[in-house]
């Protein structure tokens, strides 16, 4: 049994502090994220995290994305699509995953251990366009859905051959919402799926009630799915589960709705009934969702207790 996070780890920018930082201040090439990538992944694996992410410090889950994609515009925080989406002008998450997997070597003195790494994750076009409003080109979601799928498809794959992430996760919270037309959220992802070489989950929040038998059409090797913030799933997974096959389930067992550290006998109730619904090879650890607005300590302690429940039964 493997862990990881969902992805989002709470951060703060940093300021130049040194003469090298203020020297490169000065020509606008400091990064004040850097810091906090690695205080993120640092904490991650302190806290016995198997398959890491880089934290996502650099913003929202759309825009990080969107900014760097024409066709789509971002004002006073909102996205549009203004014109016909195109691929992305520049590799979006690369440099930061690699950085990431560089301060995880550090730690292991070289070699990280078997099955354990990074993981590299692209918010859905889905959800992006969901979460955006169409303002000209496009007659229907479904028309940009499918186009937005051929852009992320580059970031993808260029995640795929330069980082050789454990997994690629394509997070698509709003699959949940009964607002996403399935067959094209599952044409979507397909594209993104086509001859990839390192495994695909996929991270969908919220209750599933209604979703589940959909979901588990998808052409992914990983669902992953919440089941500590609300007492609906589990019961949605046990009746469906036969539903599962050659997937795994990434399986949120800790709350990340709530910033107070939980309960370690709730967390090792779980855990112990999808071990006995799914088998311990079937499933990855992790928190329901991003932990991006818990305090610090906070999110390092919930993941500290689920590493626990998870050392116990591997
Ligand atoms: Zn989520």
């Amino acid at each position: 049994m493997k862990s990881t996070v969902v992805g989002s780890f709470p951060s703060e920018e940093s300021s130049p502090s040194n003469f090298k930082d203020k020297l490169l201040n000065t020509f606008g090439s400091y990064d004040p994220f850097k810091e906090a990538i690695k205080d993120s992944v640092i904490a991650q694996l302190d806290a016995g995290v198997d398959i890491i992410s880089d934290g996502q410090v650099r913003g929202d889950m759309v825009s990080i994305f969107t900014k760097y994609i024409p066709g789509m515009k971002i004002e006073d925080g909102n996205t549009f699509i203004v014109s016909k989406i195109r691929n992305p002008t520049q590799e979006i998450s690369i440099k930061d995953l690699q950085y990431a997997k560089n301060v995880m070597k550090d730690y292991y003195n070289g070699n990280i251990p078997e099955g354990c790494g990074v993981k590299g994750i692209i918010t859905g076009p889905n959800t992006i366009v969901h979460s955006s409003r169409i303002q000209s080109f496009y007659k229907t979601k479904e028309d940009a859905i499918i186009d937005l799928a051929h852009s992320l498809k580059h970031e993808v794959d260029a995640i795929a051959r330069k980082v050789k992430p454990v997994y690629i996760q394509i997070d698509e919270p709003f699959l949940s919402t009964g607002m996403v037309e399935m067959k094209t959220a599952r044409e979507a992802i397909d594209i993104l799926k086509e001859d990839l070489e390192v495994p695909l989950g996929m991270h969908v929040c919220g209750i599933l009630d209604n979703a589940f038998k959909d979901l588990a059409k998808f052409n992914v090797d990983i669902l992953d799915m919440e089941f500590a913030g609300n007492n609906v799933n589990l019961g949605v997974l046990e009746k469906n589960a036969s539903l599962l096959t050659n997937k795994k389930v990434g399986f949120g067992c800790v709350d990340s709705s709530v910033n107070e550290v939980d309960d370690i006998e709730d967390i090792e109730n779980l855990v112990v009934k999808a071990i006995d619904i799914v088998g311990k090879d079937n499933l990855i650890l992790d928190p329901d969702c991003g932990l991006r607005r818990a305090p610090k300590d906070v999110a390092f302690k919930k993941l500290q207790l689920m590493n626990e429940i998870k050392d116990k039964y591997s």
